[in-house]
């Protein structure tokens, strides 16, 4: 056995969301806006995606989850662009001296078709966390119309990153 300051400082961290689909809401996606006839309920603009991206990145270093950073019980989040709290989590002081390495995701969504959108939303994510696009990967699936995601009740989204300890 090695000594636990020989062990490479690499993390690895996962997320998982759901929001619910409804009328008169817009869709955001990655920080995309998919043009669509519903859009997902939430306290913020409720990107299930990005959301699952930040309680990836805060797993990997044991930092809670989005609901702990930003409770949805309070108003200073109401309507607040998922995007924007990805930077805040990218800027606070825990997260300093840590590089992400790359990250995974999955969409499970029954509608709309993401393909049209696959390319910007990758695009998007890699912005937002100032990674080549070659370092991220953006997928979909439906649930071949099983459970909640299958009847159009909701949409979910699994990421993992890695995180590579300088400095
Ligand atoms: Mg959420």
């Amino acid at each position: 056995m090695c000594s636990p300051d020989q062990i490479p400082d690499f993390r690895i961290g996962s997320g998982f969301d759901v929001h619910r689909i409804v009328p008169g809401r817009e869709l955001i996606l990655g920080g995309v806006r998919i043009p669509w006839d519903r859009g997902l309920l939430g306290h913020s603009d409720a990107d299930v995606l990005l959301h699952a991206v930040m309680d990836a990145i805060l797993g990997a270093l044991s930092l809670g989850d989005i609901g702990h950073w930003f409770p949805d019980t309070d108003p200073a989040f109401k309507g607040a662009a998922s995007t924007a709290l990805l930077h805040a989590i990218l800027r606070s002081p825990q997260l300093q001296g840590w590089q992400i390495v790359n990250l995974d995701t999955t969409l499970l969504a029954e509608k709309p078709k993401i393909a049209p959108h696959h390319e910007e939303i990758r695009r998007s994510l890699a912005a937002c966390l100032g990674l080549p696009v070659d370092r991220v990967s953006v997928k979909a699936t439906t649930m071949e119309k099983l459970g909640l995601v299958g009847r159009e009740e909701g949409m979910a989204a699994q990421a993992v990153v890695l995180l590579r300890r300088t400095g």
